[in-house]
């Protein structure tokens, strides 16, 4: 049986990828949705998108590296749902610069964006949480969470903090029946990481199929937490050499 009917959740980068596809899984569930990005035009498509299934979805215009925006975003998902079981944090950018042609703009921005963004939420979600005695975050992380790629040593540096800052506040929840957990998906196909279409598709992940995953982490009994899910195509060299 599911966890999830009647629930209510927040999903950051909401307008595209892995967000989108998660905020459209959560509502098929029977869950009302705040779906967050800058792009509110995407977002108001996606919340029609949703109503025409019949599910709940609110559309709220929202930059996450701003600390004013995030509090009105969630000041205005509980106006219209009362409250807050869940939030997903999957806004996020990628940067390739070579290290030594990186500016400093580039740095805070990647930063700011995966890392500050994360905790700005993560803070207003806490806030709901704590006094209700439960809740759920689920934190997009990365491979590059674990393995780097070359030329991404902002976008490394926000996904390793990523993951220790999950795991914080995991510990900070504990006592308060907040969960706090971590995903970290190999190549889904989004506009961070388009792919040609004559690809061999055994050599990256749907994004349904991502977003089921993530889903599954959050359709758990309120004491459990699945503290981190990793994702990749089977052939794909991370695991090892070669
Ligand atoms: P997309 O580019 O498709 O989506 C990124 C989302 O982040 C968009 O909705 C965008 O919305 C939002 N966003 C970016 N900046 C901001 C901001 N300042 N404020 C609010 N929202 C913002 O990428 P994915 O869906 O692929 O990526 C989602 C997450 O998954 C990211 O954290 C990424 O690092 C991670 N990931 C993805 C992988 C992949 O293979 N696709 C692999 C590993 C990790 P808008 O522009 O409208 O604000």
């Amino acid at each position: 049986m599911s966890h999830l009917h009647g629930r209510v959740a927040l999903v950051t980068g909401a307008s595209s990828g892995i967000g989108r596809a998660v905020a459209k899984a959560l509502a098929a569930d029977g869950v009302s949705v705040t779906l967050a990005a800058r792009r509110v035009d995407r977002l108001e498509t996606l919340r029609d998108e949703i109503a025409a299934g019949g599910g709940i979805a609110e559309a709220t215009a929202c930059d996450v590296t701003d600390e004013a925006s995030v509090q009105r975003l969630f000041a205005a998902a509980v106006a219209r749902f009362g409250t807050l079981d869940i939030l997903v944090n999957s806004a996020g950018i990628v940067d390739h610069t070579l290290t030594e042609e990186l500016s400093l703009a580039q740095w805070r921005r990647v930063i700011d964006t995966n890392l500050t963004g994360a905790f700005l939420c993560s803070r207003e979600a806490f806030r709901i949480m704590r006094p209700r005695g439960r809740g759920r975050l689920i934190h997009i992380g990365s491979l590059s969470a674990k393995v780097p790629r070359a030329h991404t040593a902002a976008y490394t540096a926000a996904k390793f903090a990523l993951d220790g800052f999950s795991r914080s506040l995991a510990i900070d929840g504990r006592a308060h029946g907040i969960a706090s957990s971590i995903f970290h998906p190999g190549i889904v196909v989004t506009e961070l990481v388009p792919t040609a279409p004559d690809r061999d598709p055994t050599t990256f992940i749907h994004v349904d199929d991502a977003a089921r995953a993530i889903v599954a982490m959050a359709d758990l009994p309120d004491h459990v937490n699945f503290v981190e899910g990793t994702m990749l195509p089977i052939g794909m060299a991370f695991l090892g050499r070669g």
